[in-house]
């Protein structure tokens, strides 16, 4: 067990960590690199292309694939061009749809107000487009020099941080969720299961209903409660009239939300 999570984490240290699922694998890089351990193809990296299609080949021993190909052109690394996503903001509606989709936690922004994309941690994966209700998000080149090998691994690994984080929060979340729920359930029993036998990736909990209930007193609970309410009562007024001090209110109030439900 432990020569295959070794394996399957060797496999994922040569995954751009875009998590994307354009290979298949909707969760991302993970569970391609544990599918690939037990013989699935090493050349459906589509952020990859050819280059880490080859170097997968090298450490697996297998013959070279050609590289599933991208709609993007190709550029001087022979990895497809890089891209970015930017939203339109005087169309956005603040819904927080594209805030759930993002698996780097690349988008800032909070219920009914603008949001707005962090591009230096945004990777191209495209998954906050299709759940935006308006279509105010598009694609541009990332004209940012490409990395050096040391960068390339120093990005993959940040991702991959954020991308953990994100599921682990998500999991947090799952059980008493009342938001948008846009991007499918992400398998983090899978997540757990390979975190947990690695020292070197960051590790996955899994969330049990019985232990959160637990967790969540009468008091918590009330004041939950009485924080939505009141987040409720913020956002119809604000829908009706801008205020700038309501509008701060309002922002306090969804982190303390967000702050207990996560306690
Ligand atoms: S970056 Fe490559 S391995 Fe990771 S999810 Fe996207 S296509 Fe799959
Ligand atoms: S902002 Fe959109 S395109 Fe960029 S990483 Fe997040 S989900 Fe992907
Ligand atoms: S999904 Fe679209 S409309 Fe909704 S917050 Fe994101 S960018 Fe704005």
């Amino acid at each position: 067990m432990n020569s295959q999570i070794s394996l399957i984490q060797q496999i994922d240290a040569l995954l751009p960590q875009t998590q994307c699922g354009l290979c298949g694998h909707r969760d991302g890089c993970l569970p391609y690199a544990k599918a690939i351990s037990e013989g699935e193809d090493a050349n459906k990296c589509v952020p990859g292309g050819q280059p880490v299609a080859d170097a997968l080949a090298v450490l697996l021993q297998r013959d070279k694939l050609a590289a599933e190909e991208s709609v993007w052109p190709i550029q001087i690394d022979g990895r497809p061009q890089r891209m970015k996503a930017v939203i339109r903001e005087d169309e956005c509606i603040g819904c927080t749809k594209c805030i759930s989709a993002c698996p780097v936690d690349a988008i800032i922004g909070s219920g009914k107000l603008m949001h707005t994309i962090l591009t230096d941690l945004c990777t191209g994966c495209e998954l906050c487009i299709p759940p935006c209700p308006v279509d105010c998000i598009d694609l541009v080149e990332d004209l940012k020099a490409i990395p050096n090998e040391q960068e390339r691994n120093f990005e993959q690994d940040d991702l991959r941080g954020r991308y953990y984080a994100h599921i682990q929060r998500e999991e947090k979340r799952r059980l008493n969720r009342k938001g948008p729920v846009v991007r499918a359930a992400i398998d983090s029993q899978l997540f757990a299961n390979i975190t947990q036998g690695s020292e070197d990736l960051p590790s996955i909990e899994l969330a049990k209903k019985a232990q959160i209930s637990h967790t969540l007193d009468a008091k918590t609970t009330i004041e939950l409660a009485k924080i939505r309410t009141q987040i409720k009562k913020l956002e119809k007024q604000l829908s009706v009239r801008a205020d700038e001090k309501k509008q701060q209110q309002l922002i306090d109030l969804q982190k303390q939300l967000e702050q207990l439900q996560n306690a």
